[in-house]
């Protein structure tokens, strides 16, 4: 039987299989779009963390997408929206229908499952521009041709459509940090949840005859670590930790800061109903028609709120703090031109300065008797 729960990345009640509960703590994440090169090391850290068995060759956890023409699964979100068809975001909530909602007679999720090939091209439209670039037309702002990488893991939801779904009951949500598990005993390879998850985030290793799934490297997040995607990340886009529902917000949480506070890292397809756990600041350069259908209406205040940065020190200092340690932070605050990140404990983990120091040597270094070029 259908239930009532509240969803407050849509702002408005909807039906879910399971009555709202929601975890003693949520992990989450806020990923920097503008920061990400496609180096694809996240990638391979999981890769060669948890997915490099047998069965699990085409397996990839965490996965950098080209948007707008990639996606792994092929297509996984023009499939899933077209699905959905055309919906409506009002002045304060959204007014369309979720995946729950949206489920065909009979059935708890819109759903559909992938064929084998669509697992086949995990790069599929890497680098490749919105539409072809006229001479000279680079120089101009905003760029009339664009694309940026999409960071992708499982989102931990809030109302997860993978667990709605399975009718082994395999599927959990870990009470102690809301991340969501299959029990590989349990689990008897149905790929119901694979069919219902609209992000297409599980997997399915033809071996075992199981489905498996991003784990949050528990592990190490039980201790304060940082997965592995997280840590290794060259660009330093990432940031981990614990989001509060908006009403519970506190300042000093730096995800409930970037989501709640500054509203600049926002949900992917809100509109889907999950409420997905992992947060993007949106790319500056890019159509803002094409970004609103992926995070929602916040958009232009979430880039404006971005481009204000320098003017900000706090959102500037929490922004350089991000993927400055391989340990969780969970308050940070800014103070004497320096950013601090904290355990809840109120242990120093991390800092880093406002401001990089800049050294300029003389030209001419008359103990060595050469001359040097300063580069920035
Ligand atoms: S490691 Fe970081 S910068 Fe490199 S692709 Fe992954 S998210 Fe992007
Ligand atoms: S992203 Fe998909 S696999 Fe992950 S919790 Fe949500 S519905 Fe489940």
């Amino acid at each position: 039987m259908a239930h009532e729960v509240f969803n407050w990345q849509i702002n408005r009640k909807m039906t879910y299989w399971y009555p709202e509960h929601r975890p003693g703590r949520q992990f989450a994440a806020v990923f920097d779009i503008n920061k990400c090169i496609a180096c694809q090391t996240c990638s391979l850290a999981c890769k060669t963390t948890w997915t490099s068995g047998k069965g699990q060759e085409l397996m990839f956890w965490n996965n950098v997408e080209t948007k707008p023409w990639g996606g792994y699964p092929t297509a996984w979100d023009v499939k899933i929206l077209g699905l959905l068809g055309p919906q409506k975001w009002g002045e304060d909530e959204y007014e369309g229908m979720t995946v729950f909602e949206a489920a065909p007679k009979g059935e708890r999720v819109l759903q559909y499952q992938p064929e084998d090939g669509d697992w086949c091209n995990v790069n599929l439209g890497e680098d490749e521009c919105s539409k072809v670039i006229e001479k000279g037309a680079y120089f101009k702002l905003p760029h009339d041709a664009w694309f940026f990488y999409l960071q992708r893991i499982c989102n931990h939801c809030t109302y997860p459509a993978c667990l709605t779904a399975c009718p082994r009951g395999a599927i959990y949500k870990r009470q102690e940090d809301g991340v969501v598990l299959i029990d590989q005993k349990q689990c008897r390879g149905h790929r119901e949840c694979l069919k219902a998850c609209p992000y297409k985030r599980i997997f399915f290793n033809v071996v075992t005859g199981t489905s498996e799934k991003c784990i949050a490297c528990f592990p190490g997040l039980e201790s304060g670590k940082c997965n592995r995607c997280f840590e290794t990340c060259i660009g330093k886009i990432r940031l981990q930790g614990w989001i509060s529902t908006p009403e519970k917000a506190r300042e000093d949480n730096p995800i409930d800061f970037l989501v709640h506070i500054r509203k600049v890292a926002l949900p992917l397809y809100p509109q889907f109903g999950t409420e997905p756990n992992v947060y993007y600041i949106p790319p500056k350069q890019v159509d803002p028609v094409f970004l609103r259908q992926m995070f929602g209406p916040g958009v232009d205040k979430a880039i404006a709120t971005y481009r204000n940065a320098k003017n900000d020190p706090e959102l500037l200092g929490l922004l350089l703090l991000q993927g400055s340690s391989d340990r969780i932070f969970e308050r940070f605050r800014v103070k004497n031109g320096m950013a601090i990140g904290y355990t809840a404990k109120g242990a120093e983990v991390v800092r880093v300065p406002l401001k990089e120091p800049l050294y300029v040597r003389p030209y001419k270094d008359v103990a060595l008797d050469v001359f040097r070029h300063n580069v920035t």
